[in-house]
């Protein structure tokens, strides 16, 4: 049945199925036509001041990004999220998921960082350091406007039917962006893996490293897919930081904005006009280029005001300067400012807000520095030996077996010893002594022999005294079971 047809069956549309407003930008993304279909975007190239602050940056951040594998502190990764081996280091210092405590902190702290951070200087992450962004926008969109030329270059190629002047420029274009994304697919893996594994991937065998070889291709198709064809979507659709800043963001955060007050109302610029016959006719500075726009990597035009695809970028900062430098106005028509200080002219507030969420982070760093001040060398779990009970052991005593776990989280060997505390008795390591190499993680069993007189009742606690040497590093607690009394 037509469509027509259903809707004279069943009446007018519900009003929730509201229709879309294409005049309003709040009521559409600036990347999808009426059709739903994708507007592939060509923003023109960014030049100014932040444009070459943000190149630096991107220099200092591509070091740190590439080399951090490379980078080892004690003989230990700086950074290295093991989650296949359950393994972790941070600076150098091995994390074990043992370390629950120190991770739920640690990540409540990032959490927290963030929240403080965006509600001051909204998306300015973002922009500047997201490593989504830096390569995207200095990296990838760089080699593309080197292979392909600017904005208008672009898109005359797009249009252009499909000559061997094409076919190199494109095939040149994608070969180039599949190689680097293969070497940061690789770089993601090494910081998953640690670099050595990482090396050994490449060196031997591949049969003997299947798991590892798919993982290097999959994570550099994924990475092309991004770079080559997803782009902007990633910040606008997968990016939950993106979508938390209308909950983080308000009048006083600090973000790129086009001061409304100053620029509207709009009016083409003429230069045999004076800036008092442009104010008699009632216009202001914007004279409605759209530079701001057209350098925009996510396609939205900053002068409607603050919105969820903006990532700070400041690329329309720096197009307005320009035109505003050209036509003898001062810069800033787009700058970092806060709502109110664009509205009353207030500097930037440390708002009941932000000082509540910097106490709240002060604690958590607090609390965070202790626990990493506190930890112990070790960690030593002891359990009872599964489906055993309590034996009949020589002179008259019962025996418990437990199993021992030992984990080293010290950089250096450590030796071990248990030792009995507050209970009569005989502790054995069978195994003998307990030597555990640099961070790493051993099991014994343990038979703890108690006469039935020291026994209080059929489930008696224990603690035992984990030493090295004449220190002691930890105690821990159990039960011994025996005849019930
Ligand atoms: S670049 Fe500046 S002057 Fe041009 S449209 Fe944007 S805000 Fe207006
Ligand atoms: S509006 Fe300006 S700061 Fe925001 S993404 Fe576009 S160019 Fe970057």
């Amino acid at each position: 049945m037509p469509p027509t047809d259903q809707r004279a069956k069943t009446g007018p549309a519900p009003s929730s199925l509201k229709e879309t407003d294409w005049s309003d930008f709040r009521d559409h993304i600036a990347t999808a036509d009426k059709e739903g279909r994708r507007m592939w975007l060509f923003p023109k190239k960014p030049r100014g001041r932040f444009y070459r602050g943000r190149t630096w940056v991107t220099w200092i951040l591509l070091v740190i990004m590439f080399g951090g594998p490379f980078i080892k502190i004690n003989g230990n990764p700086l950074l290295m999220v093991n989650i296949v081996e359950r393994r972790f280091s941070v600076l150098g210092v091995i994390f074990w998921p043992q370390d629950n405590l120190v991770f739920a902190l640690g990540f409540l702290l990032f959490l927290m960082g963030i929240a403080v951070f965006t509600a001051a200087f909204g998306r300015l992450w973002c922009g500047w350091t997201c490593p989504q962004t830096v390569l995207m926008e200095m990296v990838f969109r760089k080699l593309e406007y080197w292979i392909e030329g600017d904005a208008g270059s672009q898109k005359a190629l797009d249009r252009a039917p499909w000559t061997a002047k094409k076919f190199g420029k494109r095939g040149l274009k994608h070969g180039l962006f599949l190689a680097l994304s293969f070497i940061i697919g690789n770089t993601l893996l090494a910081y998953i893996i640690g670099i050595d594994a990482l090396k050994q991937i490449v060196t031997d065998d591949p049969r003997t490293h299947i798991t590892g070889l798919v993982f290097m291709v999959l994570f550099t198709l994924v990475f092309y897919g991004i770079f080559a064809r997803f782009r902007e979507q990633a910040c606008t659709f997968i990016c939950p930081y993106g979508r938390l800043q209308s909950t983080l963001l308000d009048e006083n955060t600090i973000v790129v904005a086009y001061d409304y007050r100053r620029g509207e109302q709009r009016g083409r610029y003429r230069r045999s006009e004076t800036i008092q016959q442009r104010s008699s006719k009632q216009l202001g500075d914007c004279i409605d280029c759209r530079n701001c726009v057209s350098v925009c990597p996510t396609g939205i035009d900053i002068r409607d005001g603050t919105q969820m695809e903006c990532v700070n970028c400041t690329a329309c900062i720096d197009a307005c300067d320009e035109v505003m430098d050209k036509i003898g106005r001062p810069r800033g028509l787009i700058r970092f400012a806060s709502l109110n200080g664009i509205e009353k002219g207030q500097a930037l507030q440390v708002t009941p807000r932000i000082l509540g969420y910097c106490v709240i982070l002060l604690l958590l760093g607090a609390g965070l520095v202790t626990m990493l001040l506190t930890r112990s060398d070790i960690d030593a779990t002891l359990l009872r030996a599964p489906g055993a009970l309590f034996q009949p052991a020589a002179e008259g005593k019962i025996s418990n077996l437990y199993l021992l776990k030992l984990i080293n989280k010290t950089h250096r060997p450590i030796s071990v010893q248990l030792k009995l505390e507050g209970t009569r008795g005989t502790l054995t390591t069978l195994g003998g002594q307990l030597d555990l190499p640099a961070e790493q993680q051993t099991e014994a069993s343990v038979l703890i022999e108690i006469s039935p007189d020291e026994l209080a009742s059929g489930n008696t606690p224990l603690t035992i005294g984990v030493y090295s040497g004449e220190r002691k590093l930890q105690s821990i607690k159990t039960i011994f079971v025996g005849p019930r009394k």
